[in-house]
């Protein structure tokens, strides 16, 4: 059997008994051909595809590895978790120290509720919004994910006008567009709702401008509505205190889920006492929510976040790449347009449109073991060390090198 042909196999099976193969953002086919689709194993910041190739990975199972795959102290902690107990009658003592943990480690929280996806967290701020206000519009910015349901599934399939009949939108980082918004709907306005920083999908990242942010905070006060930040992407790799603080804002609720228990199936809303009775007040569970083991996970990723500066150090591994791929890019004659937090790092290529080039130079560096994504937001994790950075940049000097000459040649072509 050849290298390839695990893949291509479990591809050629899915087609005939999984709908399009595979559903939503993990869909292989919305990334370059040459990425695979099934993986095996992972290990620190590696992860292995099923034809056994193994990259350095900048995805981090799309947001929540964020210590290092398998990390011992994480995974310890939740093998005696599961030696105990994982799904019973009720939650494990877990939930309650996990619940006091988060309302001491995240700023603006009084009371945390969890769940398992981060749709679910970005769902229940809304409701808990509305609940809390008795209000229904929600102020949401154009193009920005908070999960795949039919109130903000990115789809119009299966989704009628009536399931976004109280969405207004505005633009993110544009105050007068928020105030128009909520001026627009005076009287029933019951949250905004703000992504940690913007990051659209294909676009270059942009930060928060404090501006905007105490604009946000002040349009939802004189409302009596509720500021919601969706931590879902973002979570404990800005701030271990919540995005916002980075800004000087504390929302009323936050969504939070991916990086919280280094990727065992755990999210989570935190909020403040202005709506702990209209968290008290709505329905909300799921058979899986109050597991002890992604818990128990959680508390150990938490734990070792606080007590070794993760941040910082995710922080100084991204700036490391960020200005090692610029220097390679200047290099070969490339212009590399770099956006986003330096852990959470986006790059696209100046006048490429059609994603053609980044596409390729992805594939190059795929070929030759560093897992990078051409349009989604990537993500750094503590396991990314410096030596790490350094082993990346060796690949990717040859990844720019093959596409400069490939650049090179369609440059010709075109002129
Ligand atoms: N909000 C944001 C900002 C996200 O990035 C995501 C996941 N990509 C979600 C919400 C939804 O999370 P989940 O896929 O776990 O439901």
């Amino acid at each position: 059997m050849d290298q390839q042909s695990i893949d291509a196999a479990l591809r050629a099976r899915a087609a005939k008994v999984i709908p399009g193969g595979m559903w939503g953002h993990q869909n292989a086919t919305r990334v370059p051909v040459g990425y695979p689709q099934y993986f095996s194993r992972s290990e620190g910041c590696r992860i292995w595809d099923a034809d056994g190739r193994s990259y350095i990975d900048y995805m981090c199972a799309w947001g929540p590895m964020i210590l290092g795959y398998g990390d011992p102290d994480v995974e310890e902690a939740a093998a005696r978790q599961r030696a105990q107990g994982d799904g019973l009658n009720g939650p494990t003592p877990r939930l309650v120290e996990l619940a006091e943990l988060m309302v001491d480690t995240v700023a603006h929280a009084d009371w945390a509720m969890f769940s398992k996806n981060g749709t679910d967290a970005t769902t229940a701020c809304v409701t808990i919004a509305r609940a809390g206000t008795g209000r229904r519009k929600v102020l949401v910015a154009r193009g920005a994910y908070h999960g795949a349901i039919p109130w903000c599934t990115p789809s119009v399939a299966g989704v009628t006008e009536e399931d976004r009949a109280h969405l207004v939108y505005y633009d993110y980082n544009d105050a007068a567009s928020l105030e128009e918004a909520a001026g627009s709907v005076k009287g029933d306005l019951a949250a905004i709702i703000v992504s940690a920083f913007k990051h659209d999908l294909g676009k270059d990242h942009v930060l928060p401008e404090r501006a905007f942010a105490h604009a946000a905070r002040r349009v939802a006060d004189e409302a009596d509505a509720a500021l919601i930040v969706d931590d879902v992407r973002a979570g404990f790799r800005l701030d271990m205190g919540g995005s916002w603080e980075l800004v000087g804002v504390k929302p009323d609720l936050s969504a939070w889920s991916k990086a919280i228990a280094n990727g065992r199936a755990l999210a989570a809303v935190t909020g403040n006492d202005r709506f702990r009775e209209g968290a008290r007040s709505i329905f909300t569970t799921g058979s899986f929510w109050t597991a002890g083991v992604s818990m128990a996970a959680s508390i150990a990723t938490i734990t070792k976040l606080r007590n070794t500066d993760a941040v910082g150090l995710m922080s100084a591994s991204g700036e490391r790449l960020r200005a090692g791929l610029q220097a390679q890019a200047r290099k070969y004659g490339l212009a590399l347009r770099q956006s986003g937090p330096a852990q959470m790092p986006v790059f696209l290529f100046e006048g490429d449109e059609d994603r053609s080039l980044g596409s390729r130079f992805c594939v190059e560096a795929l070929n030759r073991g560093v897992y990078f994504h051409p349009t989604h937001t990537m993500f750094l994790s503590a396991a990314h060390t410096s030596e790490i950075i350094d082993e990346t940049l060796e690949i990717t000097e040859e990844a720019f090198k093959a596409v400069a000459h490939v650049h090179e040649e369609l440059a010709a072509k075109a002129g």
